[in-house]
């Protein structure tokens, strides 16, 4: 009987959630033994065209990782979605954006404008990529840069979410057995505990009812104590906000969670849910004091939003104000 088939593709990201499969370790060789991985660009060289040539649905689980940002990308979410049983969004990005999708809070030209002709180490601009260019040997094509990023149900059908940045080696392997022994969640779970990360954090029991904070800190403002909860000691932790099943991580290592598992099930919009539990928190009684307390976030879509902008009500507001003409370079 042959194995069953598996397939990684790496989109909008960074490459972290290539090298989670990698971190299975040794975990990795009975997984390697247990199906015939049919395409992964950054290990194998199996072309598009292979994948083109399978029979659609012939691949058991694809695994996709990355935002959706161009053309190619789009296409291959495709491409992979017809040939797969399973569409797995591997890893914050896929999942609801991530770090990507904060390019969202600028449109196509400002990112192009800059990249190519305003950024101080810019020095021949402006040139920017064209899309096509006919040279002697042929016509050269490169991918579209679209308007905006997605994430990855935003443009194919999605079956389970592994989520994280990159996603935990136990929950990889979780999700794996589960696909290879046929039991899987309804289709759609995010394969992780449906619970706020503050539920399993080791720092919970000093985690107060009520706080009363009258500034934030940033963590390179204070000495951060090793046992207290974070956010009892002025930090922004997006514990409340956040689904567990890291382990904590970052707690752990003494720096507060930035939200990379995106939220529970039973939360709609990530950064607001922090943004409202924060706000009660708040012991501010005049504009000068909620201004003092703002300033300890300078960024607030990057510390609320870290990781879901695409997925968020934001993109959604975006999308109703935005008047911009679509095309451009
Ligand atoms: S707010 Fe952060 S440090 Fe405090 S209990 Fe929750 S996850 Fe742990
Ligand atoms: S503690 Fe927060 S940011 Fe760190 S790995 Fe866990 S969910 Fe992600």
């Amino acid at each position: 009987m042959s194995k069953p088939k598996v397939a990684f593709y790496w989109c909008a990201s960074c490459g972290g959630c290539e090298e989670a499969v990698v971190d299975l370790a040794e975990g990795i060789l009975p997984v390697v033994e247990a199906v015939d991985i049919v395409f992964w660009p950054v290990a194998l060289d199996f072309k598009r065209a292979d994948l083109e040539a399978m029979e659609d649905g012939a691949i058991v689980a694809s695994f996709i990782n990355g935002a959706i940002r161009t053309s190619e990308q789009e296409e291959m979410a495709h491409l992979l979605r017809q040939k797969s049983q399973i569409l797995v969004a591997f890893g914050a990005c896929s999942h609801l954006g991530g770090v990507p999708g904060l390019a969202n809070l600028f449109t196509r030209e400002e990112i192009l404008r800059f990249v190519y002709h305003d950024a101080p180490t810019v020095s021949d601009g402006p040139l920017y990529p064209q899309e096509t260019w006919e040279a002697p040997e042929g016509r050269l094509e490169l991918p579209r840069f679209a308007e905006v990023v997605r994430a990855l149900d935003q443009v194919v059908p999605v079956d389970y979410y592994l989520p994280g940045c990159p996603p935990p080696v136990e929950l990889v392997e979780n999700a794996v057995a589960a696909i290879l022994k046929g039991e899987l969640p309804a289709r759609g779970s995010v394969l992780a505990p449906d619970v706020a990360l503050c539920e399993s954090c080791p720092r919970r029991a000093s985690k107060p009812e009520r706080l009363s904070l009258q500034e934030l800190r940033r963590p390179h403002q204070v000495l951060i104590d090793q046992e207290t909860c974070l956010l009892a000691q002025g930090l922004l932790c997006m514990g409340p906000a956040t689904r567990s099943g890291c382990g904590a991580a970052c707690v752990v290592g003494n720096m507060p969670c930035t939200g990379c598992m995106g939220p529970t099930s039973r939360v709609l919009d990530q950064g607001a849910k922090a943004l409202s539990g924060l706000a009660s928190l708040f012991e501010a009684k005049t504009p000068a004091e909620v201004e003092h307390i703002l300033a300890g976030v300078p960024d607030p879509v990057g510390t609320l939003y870290r990781y879901s902008v695409p997925a968020s009500l934001l993109a959604v507001a975006r999308k109703e104000v935005s008047h911009e003409p679509h095309g451009g370079h």
